[in-house]
């Protein structure tokens, strides 16, 4: 009742003649009415040992109906939104937060839902990025960026806080970093955390003497290098940028972060000292200069180097999110020494300790340098500083102990954690999914909310009609989706027909090509009166390419042809569609995980760390069609491997036989293969002359100077794809099938972001 009376209020003062106006009504009287008991929890959370999160991205997606669902007031801000004539559901055209890439990014996400839920004191810190991950479409097939301009029509879910400003010192220059300050509300409201995101800013904005001589450009020149460091989101994933201006944006918030954490220690009293009551994870190598920085901090406040650093080591615990030798950090001692010269001698004295200790142990140095040959080596002065070092799931620590950080492992074995990692049950199955968290509720209750082992009831609940009832709540999520693909790309997809979805980010690792050889394949089948029994499928794409990523471009640009040809043709048409929707972020990943049938987790053995996407579709019903990686194992194992479609080589096959692969056998091989590769040269689809169609069949036949022919082994893996999927195709409509879809939501529980952070704060954080 209260926050319908504020809504009236704010109604009253902005007017709501446009989904933004509702959105600012909606979201300020939530932010009021939330406000003491905010305060209240920041005040709290000082007082025991607390956790801190550093992540350079916070993927969080749409605030407002995520936070009424946790404060379960939805129905109340419904009606009094209808009061006025408007709907809750005009606020899905307010653009999604989106500071982040992928998968990093929006585990950071879920993690702060989850702590918050738990109750447990953590916040998030990061930075503001101006412009966030870019808004993409699609120009005759190619992908174009543009700019995300995200707060053009305001952020009523911050607020700023220009009073606890703190000043961020570099080699050439010094900046403003102002905190914006948005709540975590945890399920029931029982905790509020803090997520502080900075923003750069001039400290003397307009140069004066400069204006007044009438050199109009310089005098905003110094405001225009400040705003530069957090205007925009690197968009690259899993490569690391490289470049001065990424290295500022890591310095930026990690110092601004730092001198946060120590003045409000100091303002209570509390030492800088803080190992005893403080834990500051490192989300990948990004947030890694914290290390030092806060070494230079006590150092600052007269602690010696060595107490300094060994204060260090009980603070931080680093979480590794790949094993790609392109995603780890590594910076010039030049531009370190450039930009924040200030490190340079913490970082040579903390090379020296690590030689002393090994020295003393007699290790060889090996690839554990920190600083030598003239670089930087983040994960290094991670694995070294940090007293717990984590993968992301079983298979991706266990490849971190034999092979990624072995050295790491052999010095320092009883650092090394798994966390496999999790997703916000509130978000992925309350708010993306409502129809199926009635369905849930009516039969275990709803205590999967804040427990979703709970999900485990509904094996008694997989009778005829129960099952029934769950293929008509996804025949009506698919219908749903097909609406609003059709609006937004103007595809009409039948939902009837099996949802077949891959959306993650582009990569070659991830393997969509491999989707795509397999879809012109059965095409060519279809063609050629093959696969009589084939049940009409529609293939569903979702990704964003880094712009720079020329491959991952061009397919991109062969999944469009593919689907402007397919879609077109009166042939097949009826049994085979595909669609590649622009513009992949969490609020369509939330409209996708409710309408999958099936999940494509498709990965080279012993690439993709862990997914979090495959567990998305799982808790809503989908079975995995995907390879022994990440925690596609887990995920098998927890469902059952009979309830999912796992194929291809293992990791330790892959291993075996890199070094002798010879992709071309396999194409000579296999005319199917053959038939399908040969669409990338032989005119049957056009790239607009880019050549870049060509450089994809190259990449699979020739390799690369810097890669071997189809490094992610393809071939390899396309007939047991192929046999799969024709597995999957033949079950789907079956009561088997469902059954099997109902099995993997069952045992999702162990998904939940909240038994990961559940660990941590046992393992690792002592919270
Ligand atoms: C969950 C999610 C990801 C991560 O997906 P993976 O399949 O695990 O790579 C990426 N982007 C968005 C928008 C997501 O919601």
């Amino acid at each position: 009742m209260e926050t319908a009376k504020a809504i009236e209020k704010y109604a009253a003062l902005y007017g709501v003649h446009t989904p933004a106006d509702l959105h600012s009504a909606v979201s300020q009287a939530v932010m009021e009415e939330i406000a003491v008991k905010w305060r209240a929890d920041q005040t709290a959370a000082e007082q025991g040992r607390r956790a801190y999160y550093l992540s350079a991205e916070f993927l969080m997606g749409r605030a407002v109906f995520n936070n009424l669902s946790n404060l379960q007031i939805v129905d109340e801000v419904r009606a009094a939104v209808e009061r006025f004539g408007g709907k809750l559901e005009d606020m899905e055209e307010v653009p999604d937060m989106a500071l982040g890439n992928g998968g990093l990014g929006r585990l950071a996400a879920c993690f702060l839902d989850s702590a918050a839920t738990l109750g447990k004191p953590l916040d998030g810190y990061g930075i503001r990025y101006q412009y966030g991950i870019f808004k993409q479409r699609f120009e005759n097939g190619f992908q174009v960026e543009a700019a995300d301009d995200w707060t053009a029509a305001g952020d009523p879910w911050s607020v700023r806080r220009y009073g606890e400003r703190v000043v961020v010192t570099f080699g050439d220059m010094r900046v403003l970093a102002v905190p914006y300050d948005t709540p975590i509300i945890g399920y029931g409201a029982k905790t509020i955390n803090t997520l502080r995101l900075w923003q750069a800013e001039p400290l003397d904005g307009f140069d004066f003497p400069a204006f007044d001589s009438g050199k109009y450009l310089k005098s905003t020149a110094g405001r225009e290098a400040a705003e530069r460091i957090s205007s925009v989101l690197y968009p690259n994933d899993n490569t690391k940028a490289g470049k001065a201006l990424r290295l500022r944006q890591e310095y930026f918030f990690t110092s601004a972060s730092l001198q946060d954490i120590l003045r409000r220690r100091k303002a209570a009293g509390k030492s800088p000292l803080m190992g005893d009551d403080v834990a500051v994870q490192l989300n990948d190598t990004h947030p890694v200069f914290a290390i030092p920085e806060y070494v230079r901090l006590l150092c600052a406040e007269g602690v010696a180097f060595e107490q300094a650093f060994a204060e260090a080591k009980k603070v931080f615990a680093y979480t590794n999110h790949t094993v790609m030798a392109e995603a780890l950090e590594k910076w010039d001692v030049a531009t370190v020494k450039k930009i924040v010269p200030a490190l340079l001698p913490i970082l040579n004295k903390i090379e020296r300790a690590l030689e002393n200790e090994l020295r003393e142990k007699n290790v060889p140095l090996g690839r554990k340098a920190i600083v030598a040959d003239k670089t930087v080596h983040m994960a290094n002065l991670a694995c070294y500083t940090a007293y717990a070092v984590n993968g992301v799931a079983k298979i991706h620590t266990e490849i971190l102990k034999a092979d990624t950080l072995s050295e790491w492992y052999a010095l320092y074995p009883e650092r090394f954690f798994n966390m496999t990692n999790g997703i916000t049950q509130r978000r992925w199955l309350a708010t993306a999914n409502p129809k199926l968290a009635a369905f849930i509720t009516e039969r275990v209750g709803d205590g999967w909310l804040t427990d979703l082992k709970t999900l485990e009831g509904l094996e008694q609940h997989m009778g005829e009609r129960d099952a029934a009832e769950f293929v008509a709540i996804k025949r009506a999520n698919k219908q749903a989706l097909a609406d609003f693909i059709e609006q937004k790309e103007g595809v009409r997809l039948d939902p009837d027909f099996i949802f077949d979805i891959q959306i993650k980010r582009l990569h070659e690792y991830k393997r969509q090509l491999l989707n795509a050889l397999a879809i012109v394949s059965t095409y060519q089948r279809l063609k050629d009166g093959e696969l009589p029994d084939f049940k009409p499928t529609a293939y569903i794409f979702g990704a964003k390419s880094a712009p720079g990523y020329f491959r991952a471009k061009a397919v991109i640009k062969y999944i469009n042809e593919i689907a402007r040809k397919l879609n077109a043709d009166p042939q097949t048409n009826d049994r085979l569609r595909v669609v590649f929707v622009s513009d992949y972020n969490v609020s369509y990943a939330e409209k996708l995980v409710a309408a999958g049938d099936v999940s494509e987790q498709i990965s080279a053995a012993g690439t993709e760390a862990s997914g979090t996407g495959n567990m998305k579709l799982m808790l809503n019903g989908a079975v995995t069609l995907g390879t022994y990686d990440g925690a596609n194992i887990e995920i098998a194992e927890a469902a059952g491997e009979e309830n999912n479609y796992i194929f291809g080589a293992r990791v330790e096959e892959l291993d075996a036989i890199r070094n002798t692969y010879e992709a071309r056998k396999f194409y000579e091989a296999d005319a199917r293969l053959k038939a399908a590769v040969d669409t990338l040269i032989d005119g049957t689809f056009d790239d607009g002359g880019t050549g870049m169609f060509r450089e994809l069949y190259d990449s699979l036949l020739k390799g690369a100077s810097w890669h071997r022919p189809d490094q992610y082994f393809l071939f390899r893996d396309f007939d047991d794809y192929m046999r799969a999927r024709l597995r999957v195709n033949a079950d789907y409509g079956t009561p088997q099938f469902v059954r099997k879809c109902m099995m993997n939501t069952a045992h999702a529980g162990r998904f939940s972001s909240d038994r990961t952070i559940g660990e941590y704060c046992r393992d690792i954080w002592k919270i």
